[in-house]
């Protein structure tokens, strides 16, 4: 098997969680294997290390697992956004479209400074909501989004075109 097979055959599908239709896709036994997980580091990482990525923003959950060991790969700092009301100091708030109603992704005031040079990492797009408010957060703070980086695109729900003319690396496709 190759490196992106083995990475390929890690993930779980867990068929309709958190609801019904969905299939959740379980990075679990992924993080467990940990030749497979530097391996995931270092894919995420690849196509941005010339880049000079000032600051990594990981997207809550799954984003605070690879962010770190990617921005220390990256020579870059990491912050987190988060679901609303999670943060203890001021924030600055994006909403996007969910199948019924809205949600919210916020960030720190402070976190992103104007100029800096951001990567957005989470590690799975799906509508690409999520990412693209979180990268319009990064941008109202003045910073320039360098690109964005999934461990796992599901292709066929289109989410790259809500990140417009973003960059987007996703080291494996559904
Ligand atoms: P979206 O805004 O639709 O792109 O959703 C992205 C967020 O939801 C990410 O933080 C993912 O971790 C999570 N997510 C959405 N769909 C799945 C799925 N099928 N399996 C695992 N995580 C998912």
């Amino acid at each position: 098997m190759n490196d992106t097979q083995r990475l390929r055959a890690a993930i779980r599908d867990v068929a309709d969680f958190p609801k019904p239709g969905v299939v959740f896709k379980d990075i679990t036994p992924l993080l467990q294997d940990p030749e497979l997980l530097q391996l995931s580091c270092d894919l995420l990482a690849e196509p941005f290390r010339d880049r000079q990525v000032s600051l990594v923003l990981g997207v809550e959950s799954r984003g605070f697992i690879f962010g770190p060991p990617v921005a220390l790969a990256l020579g870059a700092g990491f912050q987190i956004a988060r679901k609303p009301g999670k943060l203890p100091w001021d924030t600055i708030a994006e909403s996007y479209e969910l199948e019924y109603g809205k949600g919210q992704i916020e960030i720190h005031r402070d976190a992103v400074q104007p100029g800096q040079r951001v990567l957005l990492l989470d590690d799975v797009i799906a509508t690409g909501g999520t990412a693209a408010a979180a990268a319009r957060l990064a941008t109202r703070m003045g910073a320039e989004v360098v690109g964005c980086a999934f461990l796992i695109e599901l292709d066929f729900l289109g989410g790259r075109q809500k990140l417009g003319n973003l960059e987007v690396h996703s080291v494996l496709c559904y």
